[in-house]
């Protein structure tokens, strides 16, 4: 590999106004503008001098991969510029670095990003600096992708056990899993690994569930619609938004039910994002039983590991489990939601932890607790990551199929969006990290932005001048 040197850095912050037709609302978040902070990192190359602006055109593209890294962090919106302000303190750190040298050992350049003692106090490992951390991370991984001519998930399904295991800062949770340990687990998953490996180069490896018709401000013909829509397209599994209401609810669930059947295959997932507290969320979805969903994602609050355990337990002779970890906030609380036996699927988000890195540690200890990793992809960008990480989940740690979140918007603003064919995700093929934004959607929705970008136009008025919810 070319000695990369990566020179500087630039963030873009980058806002699609969601909120005007309500997609991505829910009980918690009525009117999220679906956003990206992005980390773009130089390099030495003779061509980083042009911007993160002047992409190289697709045909020349692979010779030209070890320009940039443009990665992403996802918000909805208001905030997006104080998560590129924390990406510009992180990104600092590998200034000057060279690619190799990061990568080499990738644990201890994972340690020694988080290791910033005052950038550290505004944290430690969670929030808006880890939000950053994990943009900046996954730009490195991007980077190295581009370079080694791979996707990401295949950089890891190439790796021996060891390597895999070198990737992790196993500090705070050797109580859970040890380094030895997650060798010999990876070590027992090689057997099959090629044939999962060739499922994944099929795109036979992720299967897609929808939550496309479920935000919870669409009109009920028009979720209808997305539900007969996505049945149609070959989806099995259907998540939606509860918790405004019981009656509502209830009307919404008749619906769904009414649409793809109870006993077809097809399966329910409900989501309330965090509007509960303990009792409330037991006694609501009381409620909702009789629609047997699979799953309540997100009943209580993201650090609630306690109040997640209750709810299990109240909801097992129910058979419905509990779901969380789009807000959780990195592998200490995973490692305590899954010790503790408080959740039935862990649902890792791309995103709010420190990077692929971090993911990898989760993915772990999720096998080694026996709960499936069911990513959550809604978001910008979303399913672009975590196709990654499902993929080297299935082919590398639980050897199982599991199912990734699919939201239905936004992916043609990226040079190689997240595809679905058959209910499965397309295993991608490309270099890289797969959320590279089309220069043009960046500069149209950059925030504030130009004279002529989206957000100094007329249709933005309602959003800047109206009231903050
Ligand atoms: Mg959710």
């Amino acid at each position: 590999m070319a000695e990369v040197t990566i020179t500087g850095w630039d963030t873009r912050d980058v806002r699609f106004p969601t909120s005007l037709d309500k997609t991505g609302s829910d009980a918690m978040n009525a009117a999220g503008d679906y956003s990206a902070a992005y980390c773009i990192l130089k390099t030495d190359s003779p061509f980083s001098g042009h911007g993160m602006v002047v992409l190289p055109p697709l045909s020349s593209f692979k010779s030209l991969t070890n320009l940039l890294s443009l990665l992403q962090t996802f918000t909805i919106g208001r905030g997006n510029d104080i998560v590129c302000k924390a990406i510009d303190n992180v990104a600092d750190r590998i200034k000057g670095r060279t690619l190799s040298s990061l990568v080499a050992n990738w644990g201890q350049t994972w340690r020694y990003l988080v290791s910033d003692s005052q950038l550290r106090w505004i944290g430690p490992e969670k929030g808006v600096i880890h939000l950053a951390l994990g943009a900046v991370v996954n730009a490195i991984w991007d980077l190295w992708a581009k370079t080694l001519d791979k996707p990401v998930w295949r950089i890891v399904a190439d790796m021996s056990p060891e390597e895999f295991v070198r990737c992790i800062d196993f500090r705070y949770i050797t109580d859970a899993i040890t380094p030895d340990e997650a060798v010999q687990m990876l070590r027992a998953e090689e057997e099959g690994k090629k044939k999962r490996l060739q499922d994944a180069l099929d795109s036979r490896a992720v299967p897609a569930y929808t939550t496309s018709a479920g935000w919870l401000g669409y009109g009920e013909d028009k979720m209808k619609g997305l539900l007969e829509e996505t049945l149609s397209k070959g989806y099995r599994h259907f998540k939606l938004k509860v918790g405004t209401s019981i009656e509502a609810d209830k009307r919404r669930l008749t619906i769904a039910r009414s649409v793809i059947g109870y006993d077809k295959g097809n399966i329910l997932m409900v989501d309330a994002n965090q509007v509960w507290s303990v009792p409330e969320a037991i006694e609501y979805m009381q409620h909702l039983k009789e629609f047997k969903p699979w799953f309540i994602e997100e009943p209580t609050s993201p650090d609630d590991i306690l109040g997640h355990k209750a709810i299990r337990d109240a909801l097992r002779p129910h058979g419905i489990g509990v779901a969380t970890g789009e807000m959780c906030q990195n592998r200490v609380i995973f490692k305590q939601l899954l010790a503790s036996g408080a959740i039935d699927v862990c649902q890792i988000d791309a995103c709010r932890m420190g990077g692929v890195n971090e993911v990898l540690a989760v993915l772990l200890m999720a096998k080694k607790f026996n709960v499936p990793i069911v990513p959550h992809s809604g978001g910008v960008g979303l399913p672009e990551y975590t196709q990654h990480l499902s993929t080297i989940d299935y082919v590398c740690v639980s050897g199982k199929l599991s199912v990734l979140e699919y939201v239905d918007h936004l992916h043609e603003h990226f040079n190689h969006p997240a595809v679905i064919k058959d209910g499965y995700y397309q295993t991608p093929q490309e270099p890289g990290y797969s959320v590279e934004m089309k220069p043009e959607s960046m500069d149209l929705f950059s925030f504030p932005g130009g004279e002529k970008g989206w957000w100094k136009s007329a249709e933005a008025k309602p959003i800047l001048e109206g009231e903050k919810i």
